[in-house]
């Protein structure tokens, strides 16, 4: 048994790019997660001109360009700035991590409350760099099982509630006050994360719920969230069309042709999963040489896995041949309905910040066994090849 280090580490931007296995990431915020399909377009341009053809969708509902020459870096970020992508500044790009229910309606209180707390970024304290907000105050959360450290969620009373992660209850709060009390409550953690005798205080979630009881009198936890919204599938929405990328990677092709069919633009989602706003129901045509998911019962959907060796520095292992073998059903049974399952090149777990039923965690060249948790968890069996892993699923 191996008990491992959480993660740490930053997060790319379109200022900030990382070098990887492969070469540069440069990454995208859009903002309250929707791209144009000009700009749609503009990204798939990119992936082709300078990176590796692909573009990937984040479980923050970003878009990432990688692949990139260190030289490439520059006319990216230019064209980025053309595009209406880039924010002002690394700072700004920085702090503005806010994960907005990806089915907000022009006008409602996920809009409203998202545009607020854009506008008054420069109010935040510093924070740790994945340190990052859920505004998802629709009828019901859809976020809840997403990463976040202060949420804005829809209460199970129909009003609106603060909750620091790691509560299962929030606070309640006056709409005209939410993102006030936010900002009050990321100057609270990154006040109490200073003076923690644990070194690695980076998250809300590592102070909760242990430290609730610090918490000032208007931010005590007392009201429940609604019920967890039913998630969203792959085929037609009433917002459009709704479709899947494999291990939340598309083509720049794919792409393209999506923003064809898109007028309204494209809407992202942190679940592989985008919707082609205006985008008639006819949708689910697409070539298959496309990639794309068009069933809700496709099994990749259930199966997530970061890019792996050889395209990550970090990583010993290949991933993505092997979940796509095991999706498929090819080298052991095929996964139950509802089962999910999770192959990381590494303890990081960048592909997963949630419990999967399975994850295969890779580990100087072989393969660690995590059941019911995520990658950086405590493994349960160790240093397995994968010729072996059948035995064991
Ligand atoms: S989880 Fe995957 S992508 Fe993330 S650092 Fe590890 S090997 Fe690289």
């Amino acid at each position: 048994m191996i008990m491992r280090p959480e993660p740490k580490g930053w997060c790319p931007g379109a200022h900030r790019p990382m070098q990887s296995g492969d070469g540069m990431i440069v990454r995208v915020r859009p903002r309250l997660s929707q791209i144009s399909a000009a700009q749609a377009k503009g990204l798939a341009r990119l992936a082709r001109q300078y990176g590796n053809g692909q573009i990937d969708l984040t479980n923050r509902a970003n878009l990432q360009l990688r692949g990139l020459l260190p030289d490439a870096v520059a006319p990216v970020v230019q064209d980025l700035s053309a595009l209406g992508l880039l924010d002002l500044d690394a700072a700004t790009e920085s702090r503005r991590n806010i994960l907005t229910q990806p089915l907000w309606q022009s006008g409602d209180d996920s809009h409203h409350l998202t545009q607020e707390l854009a506008a008054r970024l420069n109010e935040l304290p510093d924070l740790p760099a994945k340190f990052g907000f859920a505004i998802d105050c629709g009828p019901a959360p859809f976020l809840s099982s997403d990463p976040a450290d202060i949420r804005l969620e829809r209460s199970a009373d129909g009003g609106v509630i603060v909750r620091a992660d790691g509560l299962a209850l929030g606070a309640p709060v006056a709409l005209t006050d939410a993102v006030g009390l936010a900002i009050a409550l990321a100057h609270w953690f990154a006040q109490t994360a200073q003076t923690c005798a644990e070194p690695a205080a980076r998250r809300m979630a590592h102070l909760m719920p242990n430290r609730a009881a610090l918490l000032p009198d208007w931010a005590q936890p007392r009201v429940r969230p609604a019920a967890p919204a039913v998630r969203l599938c792959p085929g037609p929405h009433p917002l459009g069309y709704c479709a899947g990328a494999g291990f939340g990677q598309i083509s720049a092709d794919a792409l393209d042709t999506l923003a064809d069919r898109a007028p309204g633009g494209l809407r992202l989602t942190p679940w592989r999963l985008l919707i082609a706003l205006g985008g008639g129901g006819d949708l689910g045509q697409f070539p298959a040489a496309l990639g794309l998911i068009t069933r809700a019962d496709d099994s990749l959907l259930a199966v997530d896995a970061c890019v792996g060796a050889p395209f990550c520095g970090a990583a010993t292992v290949a991933t993505r041949p092997l979940a796509g073998q095991l999706a498929a059903g090819v080298l052991a049974p095929a996964l139950a309905s509802g089962q999910t399952l999770h192959v990381s090149g590494c303890s990081k777990g960048c592909a997963r910040a949630r419990v999967a039923d399975l994850t295969l965690v890779g580990a100087g060249g072989r393969f660690d066994i995590v059941r019911g948790g995520v990658a950086w968890d405590t493994a349960e069996e160790t240093g397995l090849a994968p010729d072996e892993i059948s035995g064991v699923l």
